[in-house]
């Protein structure tokens, strides 16, 4: 009868002493990365981009037009995957035609969607503007409320529209708003190794001071739509190129 075999492979003293020998340089590269992390994100470097950052574009603001904090609320809705110029031409309009919290709370669903159609995903965008509307209404009185555990009760409000309404329209800097300029930018700029936008703003957060955060949101996303586009990064023209770490560089 043959002898019952083990679960475990035999493994032969040659590869086993292969494996010894690859162990070194993994932790040789796992160093390689740490160092490289504490490289990007050295304060001295950071206060340095912040700078740069704040040469270019010393007067960064929010390009979603609005007149208070329930606009821009609305307005940040509607940006989701849509430019801030074609969300301003519908909301000059809209805000006409819904001038307060009520009348957005107690729309007619059907007639709101076609109003904001050609902003997409107008039917979401509705539920979310009426949801949002109505617990502005009925819950806060009326108002935007300023903190952000309380926005993130609204529907239709994650971290982003919530750092938008609070720095932009109350000047309460609550944390970065991580949009996809910001996301593209912070890994290009070797700010942080994160993907997920909750992950980036912590690490953002972290290493910037909290006097900066709504600023650095706006010059970043500004830098991203001018300078550091998606595709082809336009490299000659940044006042970072020697600051940068990005492997997509056209210069
Ligand atoms: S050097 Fe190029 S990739 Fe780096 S931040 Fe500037 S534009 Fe973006």
């Amino acid at each position: 009868m043959a002898k019952k075999q083990s679960g475990k492979k035999k493994t032969s003293g040659k590869k086993l002493s292969a494996r010894k020998a690859a162990k070194p340089a993994r932790k040789a590269k796992n160093r390689k990365t740490a160092a490289t992390r504490r490289a990007g994100t050295d304060p001295k470097r950071v206060a340095a981009i912040l700078e740069k950052l704040a040469e270019a574009y010393p007067d960064a603001n929010c390009e979603l037009k609005h007149e208070n904090a329930f606009q821009l609320l609305i307005s940040t809705i509607l940006s989701a995957q849509c430019t801030d110029v074609r969300v301003n031409q519908v909301a000059a309009t809209l805000h006409v035609k819904y001038p307060k919290p009520e009348a957005f709370a107690y729309a007619t669903p059907s007639e709101l969607e076609q109003d904001i159609r050609p902003t997409g995903f107008f039917r979401n965008k509705t539920k979310s503007i009426m949801g949002a509307s109505k617990k502005i209404v009925e819950e806060f009185g009326g108002e935007v409320p300023r903190t952000m555990e309380e926005l993130l009760t609204l529907p239709g409000v994650a971290r982003k529209t919530g750092n938008v309404v609070l720095g932009t329209g109350f000047g309460i800097a609550s944390g970065v708003v991580v949009d996809t300029h910001v996301q593209r930018l912070s890994r290009r700029l070797d700010l942080t190794q994160e993907e997920d936008p909750k992950k980036i703003e912590q690490d953002l957060m972290r290493i910037t001071p909290q006097d900066r955060w709504i600023q650095f949101s706006h010059q970043l996303i500004w830098h991203g739509r001018r300078v550091c586009v998606a595709r082809k990064p336009r490299c000659a023209q940044c006042n970072m190129e020697k600051l940068c770490h990005a492997s997509d560089t056209t210069v």
